[in-house]
C-alpha cells in the first residue's frame, strides 16, 4: 500500500517538476542551461559531475593534491614545507575553480542555502580523515552586518551537516576583506586579529552551548568549516583563537581551496 503511494507521489513529483521546467524553466545556478528536473536541486547532476577534487596523494598539510611519492607517504606541497601551520591537517573538495567555484558562488551570493546540503556531502568524502575522532566542529563567523545581508552563513550551513556537534564559537570583530580580492602580501594583515572568542554559543539542540567562565573546547579536538581557503591565513586566524582557548588541536575542511595562491 505505502510502496504504491510512495510510486505515485514520486510520479507526481516528476510530473510536477516536467511542468516546473516548460512552465517556470529554471536554470542551473551554476552552468545556466536549463534544468530538465528542478526538483532535484538548483544545479544540474552534470555541474555535480564536473566538480574536480583533489585526488590523492594529497599535502597533509592543507589537502591539495601532490605528486605521488617514490616510497611512502606523500610529503607536504612546497607551500607547507616553507611556512609553519597553525591547523595542524586542512581537507578541501576541490580547487577554487571552475563548476566548485561556480556552485560556492551561487550557494554564497545569490542565496541559494539548499546548495549547502549536496557540497556537505562531498565536504563528508574529502574531509574523512580531519573528521575522524573530531569533538567539535565550528563554522568560520561572517561579520554580524554582513551575515545581516546574507541571511545565513554559509560556513554554518555546511558545519551543521557533517554529524559533528556544532559549536559557534568565533565572532569576527571587524569587518574584513573577502581574502580572494586581496594580493597575498596582504591577506595576513586583513585577518590577523580578526576573530574572537564569542561571548556566548547558545542555540538549538546539536549546538555546544557553554556559560560564562566554561571551557567547553579545552581538550577538544576542533575542525574549523569555511567555504574557501585562500591562503590558509583566516583559518590560521581562527585557529590561534581556538587554541588560546583550550583546544588540543584545530584541523580544517572546507569546500575549496585557492591551489596555487599568487605569493
Ligand atoms: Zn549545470
Ligand atoms: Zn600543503
Amino acid at each position: 500500500m505505502r510502496g504504491a503511494a510512495g510510486r505515485a507521489a514520486g510520479l507526481a513529483r516528476e510530473a510536477l517538476s516536467a511542468l516546473a521546467s516548460v512552465v517556470i524553466a529554471p536554470e542551473c545556478a551554476a552552468c545556466g542551461r536549463a534544468l530538465e528536473r528542478p526538483d532535484l536541486g538548483a544545479v544540474c547532476p552534470a555541474c555535480w559531475q564536473a566538480v574536480r577534487r583533489f585526488t590523492p596523494p594529497v599535502c597533509p598539510a592543507c589537502g591539495i593534491s601532490v605528486s605521488p611519492h617514490a616510497t611512502g607517504p606523500a610529503g607536504p606541497c612546497e607551500a607547507c614545507q616553507s611556512g609553519a601551520r597553525v591547523v595542524s591537517a586542512a581537507r578541501a573538495v576541490g580547487p577554487y575553480e571552475g563548476r566548485l567555484r561556480e556552485i560556492i558562488h551561487a550557494c554564497k551570493y545569490e542565496r541559494r542555502p539548499s546548495l549547502a546540503g549536496p557540497l556537505a556531502t562531498l565536504l563528508l568524502e574529502a574531509g574523512r580523515e580531519v573528521l575522524d575522532g573530531a569533538d567539535v566542529v565550528v563554522p568560520v563567523p561572517l561579520h554580524w552586518t554582513r551575515r545581516h545581508q546574507r541571511g545565513f552563513n554559509q560556513a554554518e550551513a555546511l558545519a551543521t551537516r557533517l554529524g559533528v556537534p556544532v559549536a559557534r564559537a568565533l565572532r569576527r570583530t571587524r569587518r574584513t576583506r573577502p581574502q580572494v580580492e586581496l594580493p597575498a602580501g596582504d591577506r595576513h594583515r586583513n585577518v590577523s586579529g580578526a576573530f574572537g572568542l564569542a561571548r556566548c554559543a547558545g542555540g538549538p539542540p546539536g549546538r555546544v552551548r557553554w556559560r560564562r567562565g566554561a571551557r567547553p573546547l579545552a581538550g577538544r579536538i576542533v575542525v574549523l568549516v569555511d567555504d574557501v581557503a585562500t591562503t590558509g591565513a583566516t583559518l590560521d586566524a581562527c585557529a590561534r583563537v581556538l587554541l588560546e582557548a583550550g583546544a588540543r588541536e584545530v584541523r580544517a575542511l572546507t569546500a575549496a581551496r585557492v591551489a596555487s595562491p599568487r605569493r
